[in-house]
């Protein structure tokens, strides 16, 4: 059995649930789990690098049997050797390196190279996801506006051209359900950048909550539409968000799902905390996003 010597081509960007497809390859991991390659799959894995966003939740027909997928991780191959998500040892679009989904399942089930089989995300994980990536987003753009005026020199600029607080400093990232939670290193570098820390002192937060909160109902309410753009098909092509928001059209790297509109997102609620991290103190943003409200 050879490894694919292409890059997985991915559908889930596109909004994608369910897809038909070759396995190309079916190794077994030696734990009791097989990872299962195909030609294209639907299913979001995880990322190796930045694992913001968990895979799907699912399962793959084989045969017209069932059969749970595990997991979902990215993996990697040169082609005498499968790598999977933090054991790859070579950055995405290394020359001679394919990166693949590798869809996890119980070693035992009936899945072999050549089959055609289907393969189908829950619906409604996938959505849950999509609200809480865009919440993600969007509540750090407004995080960043909200802090625009803190800093006393130039800094790197986010998506809108406001000083780009989240990108400078963020640590953490996990996408959940209707939500998110992203920590900020508040360290001396950040000062010496010129990021006034009194903005997040603890006394401010819930002020500072409100504010985020005020600008994502105003910029849900001109009903901002939301798009990804890709260079191409294959799971290591670059991906964007793009959302056309009433300040600007905002464009960030990203390789999750997301919603089509922040309408869908309906009132996102915004909470901080301080804590410390190593003797470093640490601000985290929480978001839950109420798609009913
Ligand atoms: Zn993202």
């Amino acid at each position: 059995m050879t490894l694919p010597a292409r890059d997985t081509r991915v559908t889930y960007p596109d909004g994608a649930l369910t897809t038909t497809t070759e396995v190309v390859h079916v190794a077994p991991l030696g734990d009791g789990r097989l990872a299962v390659l195909t030609e294209t799959t639907s299913f979001h894995p995880v990322d190796a690098a930045w694992p913001d966003q968990p895979a799907d939740a699912g399962v793959l027909r084989a045969g017209g049997v069932a059969v749970s997928i595990r997991d979902a991780v990215v993996a990697a191959t040169d082609g005498a050797e499968l790598f999977l998500g933090g054991d790859i040892p070579v950055r995405k679009g290394t020359e001679g390196w394919a990166f693949l989904v590798a869809h996890l399942v119980d070693d035992g089930d009936v899945v072999a190279e050549g089959d055609e089989i289907q393969i189908e995300s829950d619906a409604s994980v996938r959505a849950a996801l999509s609200i809480g990536h865009t919440a993600c987003h969007v509540a750090s753009l407004a995080l960043n506006r909200a802090l625009a005026g803190s800093w006393s020199k130039p800094a790197r600029e986010d998506a809108l051209g406001n000083p780009d607080f989240d990108g400078i400093a963020i640590a953490t990232s996990r996408i959940e359900p209707n939500g998110s939670t992203d920590t900020y290193r508040l360290n001396k570098s950040l000062r010496r950048a010129g990021f006034d820390p009194g903005a997040v002192a603890a006394d401010v937060l819930d002020t500072l909550a409100s504010t985020v909160e005020a600008t994502l109902a105003d910029w849900a309410d001109e009903g901002a539409a939301v798009r990804i753009e890709r260079d191409g098909d294959g799971l290591t092509d670059r991906r964007y968000w793009v959302c056309e928001l009433p300040d600007g059209t905002a464009r960030i790297a990203c390789g999750g799902t997301h919603v089509d509109a922040l309408s869908e997102l309906g009132r996102v609620q915004v909470r901080f905390e301080l804590g410390e991290d190593a003797g470093t103190p640490v601000l985290s943003m929480r978001t839950t996003a109420l798609p009913d409200h």
